[in-house]
């Protein structure tokens, strides 16, 4: 373990639009600092999330489809490789590393800064729209016609969740972030599909988007995560996630869907180390419960629900939401990579030929 916890510097220079920042800062620190100037750099939804592992991942978030992945915005990252040099990341020094970290996570070398472009950013359009349970079906039907021609602006994820009375719900959380006057039209879509049973979007501050969710992701909690990309979101699809949410074996667990595109997809596949520049519909089946005796119920659950929609997997894994390789049942690491898997075993082999980082979703070196 490198703990860099206390690396919590972040500098924001407001004239060239940019922001460095240290590997201990969370999305949460990160996030206060730019907002201070009316700025962000698009990272992810929960602010106890550290920065590092995120970018270094890819990074999604309810600014994807507008200004792109986390590692988009990196300019630039200071690196300590595995052989003890200082060295800088950028796409005119080192560019070679600068691709890897781009996507390829930890394996490269420890990042002591990243250096981020920022965007002019105010408030917001977001909050939930909760329906009864026998809308599911309806409301992710809905979801998956309205994405596709929705503007970049707009981020929404659905999720087939629990109310805090116990009530199964199915749920839009929406983040527009056009012009503010336009608001209300762009998601009146959303709000006449069916009537709510709550509607909790209005106008709020960036701070208070990116920490809406923070409360249903308490530290100290069990947690089991599953995730891969669907090649389509068709009805049975949508019929096989309602079935399984429906058997959900905690009230804390949660079936998510996140669309992206946008930005994201207007980098090419090959242009930075993460890959999944076309794909639209990522899954994450999350189980989170308190009593560590109860996990086998738990995790039982997840995984049945990921065999269930095997079917429509794309095969095709967010690096960030990959667990460490002794739970991967197929090679997952590869998949989250695609093509640009070799490029990255050959830059492993250069820059960490031993393996030194290697708890990590792990990239073999060759040599
Ligand atoms: C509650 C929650 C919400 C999440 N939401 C999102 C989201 O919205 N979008 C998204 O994309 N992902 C999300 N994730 C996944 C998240 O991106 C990964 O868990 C990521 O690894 C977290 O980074 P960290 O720095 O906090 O983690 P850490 O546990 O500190 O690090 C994880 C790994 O990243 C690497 N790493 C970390 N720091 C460095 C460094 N300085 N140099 C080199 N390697 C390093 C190492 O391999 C390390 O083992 C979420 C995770 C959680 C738990």
């Amino acid at each position: 373990m490198i703990d860099l916890s206390l690396m919590k510097g972040v500098r924001v220079d407001p004239a060239n639009r940019t922001a460095r920042a240290e590997p201990g800062v969370t999305w949460g620190d990160l996030d206060r600092e730019t907002q201070a100037f009316g700025m962000i750099t698009p990272g992810g939804i929960i602010s106890t999330t550290g920065i590092a592992g995120l970018t270094l991942g890819g990074g999604v978030g309810w600014l994807v489809r507008k200004h792109g992945l986390t590692c988009d915005n990196l300019l630039s990252a200071d690196v300590v490789t595995a052989e003890g040099k200082l060295i800088t990341a950028s796409a005119t020094q080192n560019a070679d590393l600068f691709w890897g970290l781009r996507g390829g996570g930890g394996n490269f070398g420890i990042v002591t800064s990243f250096e981020y472009r920022l965007h002019p950013h105010g408030n917001v359009l977001g909050g939930m729209l909760l329906h009864p349970w026998d809308k599911a079906r309806d409301l992710l039907r809905f979801y998956r016609d309205f994405m596709p021609s929705a503007p970049e602006d707009l981020g929404v994820y659905a999720g087939l969740l629990t109310a805090p009375d116990g009530q199964p719900v199915a749920g839009l959380i929406v983040c527009y972030s056009g012009p503010l006057e336009k608001g209300d039209e762009v998601i009146r879509p959303l709000r006449e599909f069916s009537p709510p049973m709550a509607d909790l979007v209005g106008e709020i501050p960036h701070l208070a988007m990116q920490t809406m969710l923070d409360g249903a992701f308490p530290a100290g909690n069990q947690n089991y995560w599953k995730s891969t990309f669907l090649t389509e979101l068709s009805d049975k699809a949508i019929d096989i996630l309602i079935d399984c949410a429906s058997r959900v074996t905690s009230p804390l667990s949660a079936v998510v869907l996140e669309y992206y595109g946008g930005a994201s997809s207007r980098v090419g596949e090959t242009e930075t180390a993460f890959p999944h520049r076309r794909a639209q519909y990522d899954l994450g089946i999350l189980a989170q419960w308190a009593s560590p005796a109860e996990s086998e119920q738990h995790v039982k659950w997840a995984r049945d629900t990921f065999d269930a929609i095997q079917q429509f997997s794309s095969g095709n894994y967010l690096f960030n939401f990959l667990g460490l390789p002794d739970d991967q049942k197929i090679d997952q690491v590869r998949a989250a990579f695609g093509q640009n898997y070799p490029r990255l075993v050959e830059l492993k082999n250069k820059y960490d030929p031993t393996n030194f980082f290697r708890l990590n979703p792990n990239i073999k070196p060759t040599v």
